[in-house]
């Protein structure tokens, strides 16, 4: 028995199901066609360069780049990492000085940390307002002559919020600052064109958008103006010598399997799956009182509701909810026992924090579904908070921040 078959799953911030087309799709790459893309001598390696030239394609077009843009990663991780280590090291003639954001995912922060640990960046952290956004102003006043980069992400894979990236694109370029977004959780289900939101680089993941684990992309931009990164492995020179390594072929494929079904079906997901986001926001607001979305509702993924549940312990929530995959801002998820940073980040306090579920929907998702998980939510909300002196109080009006609590 596999947890698919006993489990509903809504966790697709943390990763997706492979599309059955992508598997399709990558499985002659592991049996008859398993060429070396870089093989030119014969005509199975010719096979395997074809693939990859075409999912290139697919990849470039979503996003409107050009396929020799596109350079082959093992995900996001690697592609943000290359991406600001990558320019970092290659302009440190021309200044130091990275401006990011508090929000970013770890591998955009511990990347940018390690760089100031060793003394190679100045790293300024931006704080986003209390909707999860960052203010332009702000932004622009940070900018100094040593910046030479301006790392923000697209959605949030907490909170689900787009940041203005268009706006960010335009204040970078206007300064001639190169602008690296990542855009991990925001390709495929939300337009990207790398042109019109003056994006010089951008970072992709294979298993945020129904492709296969352990492969991604990051888009370099080849002209106006031509970014240039150092590479942060040696090896055969492979991917306009800025990622070596025999390519992924499966992987590849799968990935420009992925994107290209997004490319055709990305309007109508959407639409679709808001809708079912909608119904179960719907649905847990008129049955619960004193809970609270995380993040702004109209600047946001499609698929991402955060909600924080006041009154329950998040632990206990998430126990009673065994059989459905979601994620909490709470520690007994993860490996740290911290609450989310994201939440901490934009004022979430640390009881509401610890009580909040994400919900994040996606292609496999059905109605029937949304409306179990609602009711099963809503029931053991209730029935957590039957059991909570602090909810009795406040249902009765009492002030509990001017309650004198007893100690002994
Ligand atoms: C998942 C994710 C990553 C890491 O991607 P991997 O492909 O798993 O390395 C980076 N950034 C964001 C925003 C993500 O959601």
């Amino acid at each position: 028995m596999t947890a698919s078959e006993e489990m509903i799953y809504m966790d697709n911030q943390a990763t997706t199901r492979v599309d059955p087309r992508v598997l399709e799709a990558m499985l002659p790459y592991f049996s008859e066609c398993y060429g070396n893309a870089a093989s030119r001598s014969h005509g199975f390696g010719w096979e395997a360069e074809e693939a990859t030239t075409k999912a290139r394609e697919q990849v470039a077009s979503l996003i409107g780049a050009k396929p020799k843009e596109i350079i082959w990663t093992s995900g996001a991780t690697e592609s943000d990492n290359l991406a600001i280590k990558g320019v970092v090291h290659f302009y440190k003639d021309k200044g130091n000085h990275i401006i990011t954001v508090e929000t970013e995912h770890k591998a955009v922060l511990d990347t940018c940390k390690a760089l100031e640990r060793r003394g190679e960046a100045t790293v300024t952290y931006l704080k986003p307002k209390k909707n999860g956004l960052i203010d332009l102003d702000e932004l622009r006043s940070e900018i100094t002559d040593k910046t030479i980069l301006i790392a923000v992400m697209h959605a949030n894979n907490e909170i689900g919020v787009l940041q203005p990236i268009a706006d960010i694109g335009r204040i970078a370029r206007e300064n001639g600052i190169i602008f690296f977004t990542d855009c991990a959780q925001s390709v495929g289900k939300v337009p990207v064109n790398v042109d019109e939101m003056c994006i010089d680089l951008l970072a992709i993941s294979g298993h945020k958008m129904y492709g296969p684990k352990g492969i991604g992309a990051l888009y370099v931009r080849s002209r106006n103006p031509r970014v240039r990164l150092t590479a942060e492995m040696d090896g055969g020179g492979h991917e306009r010598g800025m990622r070596s390594g025999t390519l992924n072929v499966a992987g590849v494929v799968g990935l420009g399997k992925a994107c290209e079904l997004c490319a055709q079906e990305m309007d109508e997901e959407a639409e679709r799956i808001k809708g079912l986001r909608e119904r179960l926001r719907e649905k847990l607001f008129a049955e619960l009182d004193s809970i609270y979305v995380n993040g702004d509702l109209e600047h946001r993924l499609p698929g991402n509701l955060n909600v924080s549940f006041a009154y329950v312990e998040g632990e206990s929530l998430l126990m009673g909810l065994k059989d459905i995959a979601l994620s909490s801002g709470s520690a007994c998820t993860s490996a740290s026992l911290e609450p989310s940073y994201v939440l901490k980040s934009i004022g979430v306090g640390d009881d509401l924090a610890h009580t909040s579920l994400r919900f994040g929907i996606g292609r496999f998702n059905s109605q029937e579904e949304i409306d179990v998980v609602a009711e099963r939510v809503i029931k053991e909300v209730r029935r957590l908070r039957e059991m909570s002196p602090l909810y009795e109080m406040a249902k009765e009006g009492i002030d509990l921040d001017t309650v004198e609590w007893q100690h002994d």
